[in-house]
């Protein structure tokens, strides 16, 4: 019998590993690291045939460099996005090393979406696109004849950049469901609403001669963030400002422009008429102390960490707006800023909060109705397995998911093991 083992990301968000064992084989699905306290999964590299790696976001592939594996089975926009996100890391928190990186590159194996793989002797797996971020994928597995799917995490509807998430799926035994938006509470604004509320927000303190700061992940919401400003500029209904983004964003959107196969047609048709969707963008300098008014777009999205902690003095001055658009994390400065904290301390000096703090959720996650939608557009698992959702979310999804479809679904906690059929 095969069995699934929960080493992270289960009632929580962060450290996303997801053991598959059989009794010829043991593989990874996605191996992250937190990244509120940068643990990471406690396991044993050397047990592992493979790893299978769902995107490039830290809570995801962030710890693979920290171990050695013998294979880590990826799309080719994600080995890149991974390097980047690497880098960044090795950077920041030094948990690993440049030779890490290198050692792990040499390892990695590329297919793509829709490709049959096998991955042992008794696991066969396909990807599918999950409409997340460049390269996301929903891991489908033939484990010894038993067939599981392992969301990732998804995005259920079309945006500017990806399509919706894949849902012409195979039969499935069990599935592996992400929670981020779980409980009915997590119900979002539509797309074309919180746009306007966005470009809103950011026209107000333009006009009023501020800074506006977006703090953001290298990758994902970032790109769907400056296509959407960048087409209100173009159109006339948001005043053309400067927009400064740090070196990671600018490395990020080059391979969103590399891969535009990978995009939603319609991007990608643009990119193939030589417009830039993504527009005008400034490398950060100190020039945006001075600037005024300007649009700062920087990593990282939880505001722990990244060139975006230097702007952040910016908060000083009451005319100054901070847009958190994305889930802050427990222990995060985002989180206390989200919050409403008066003042903060990312240095040794603790800054005045004097500027407005608000939150645009523009999230690359589906919210709670989506994930339904996203439920019934699959074929009906047996079973399902809710993980990456804080504890609240990921029971009412459990929930949700045995009353909605008479499922039998369950909410694992972290160090849990379950049969697979
Ligand atoms: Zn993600
Ligand atoms: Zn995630």
């Amino acid at each position: 019998m095969a069995i699934v083992k929960f080493h992270g990301g289960c009632h929580q968000i962060g450290k996303s590993c997801v053991e598959v064992n059989t009794k010829k084989s043991k593989i990874l699905l996605d191996c992250g690291m937190d990244p509120s306290d940068n643990s990471l999964p406690d396991i044993k590299d050397s047990e592992y045939d493979a790893v299978l790696v769902s995107h490039a976001h830290l809570d995801h592939c962030g710890a693979i460099p920290y171990f050695n594996f013998k294979k880590v089975y990826c799309n080719p926009p994600t080995a890149d996005l991974m390097y980047n996100v690497w880098k960044d890391t090795v950077n920041l928190s030094k948990i690993y090393k440049e030779e890490d990186i290198k050692k792990t590159m040499d390892v990695i194996k590329t297919v793509k979406y829709r490709e049959e793989k096998q991955v042992t002797s008794d696991i066969k797996m396909k990807m599918h696109d999950a409409g997340h971020i460049l390269g996301s994928s929903s891991i489908y597995l033939d484990v010894d004849g038993k067939k599981l799917l392992y969301t990732g995490d998804i995005n259920e509807i079309e945006t500017r950049t990806l399509c919706s998430a894949d849902t012409d799926i195979d039969e499935i035994d069990t599935i592996i469901i992400e929670s981020t938006y779980g409980s009915p509470l997590d119900i979002k604004p539509a797309r074309k609403v919180l746009e306007k509320q966005l470009i809103d927000e950011i026209s107000e303190t333009i006009e009023n001669g501020g800074k506006v700061i977006i703090p953001v992940f290298a990758v994902g919401r970032s790109q769907e963030i400056i296509v959407v400003i960048n087409n209100y500029m173009k159109s006339g209904a948001l005043k053309e400002v400067p927009i400064y983004v740090n070196g990671s964003l600018t490395h990020t959107i080059g391979m969103y422009m590399g891969y535009s196969e990978w995009l939603n047609p319609k991007i990608k048709n643009t990119i193939e008429n030589r417009i830039n969707p993504f527009g005008n963008l400034i490398k950060n300098s100190d020039e945006v102390f001075n600037k005024e008014p300007c649009i700062i777009i920087s990593t990282s999205g939880m505001v722990q960490g990244g060139p975006i902690l230097q702007y952040l003095s910016l908060l000083k001055n009451p005319k100054n707006k901070l847009i958190l658009t994305g889930y802050q994390a427990e222990g995060t400065i985002g989180r206390s800023l989200e919050e409403g904290v008066k003042e903060i301390t990312p240095f040794k000096r603790a800054i005045p909060v004097n500027g407005t703090v608000i939150k645009v959720e523009f999230s690359a996650h589906a919210d709670y109705n989506s994930l339904i939608r996203y439920l019934k557009k699959i074929p009906e698992p047996k079973k399902a397995i809710v993980m990456h959702g804080e504890r609240y979310q990921a029971l009412s999804l459990a929930m949700t998911i045995w009353k909605t479809f008479k499922i039998p679904a369950i909410a694992p906690t972290n160090g849990s093991i379950l049969p697979l059929f």
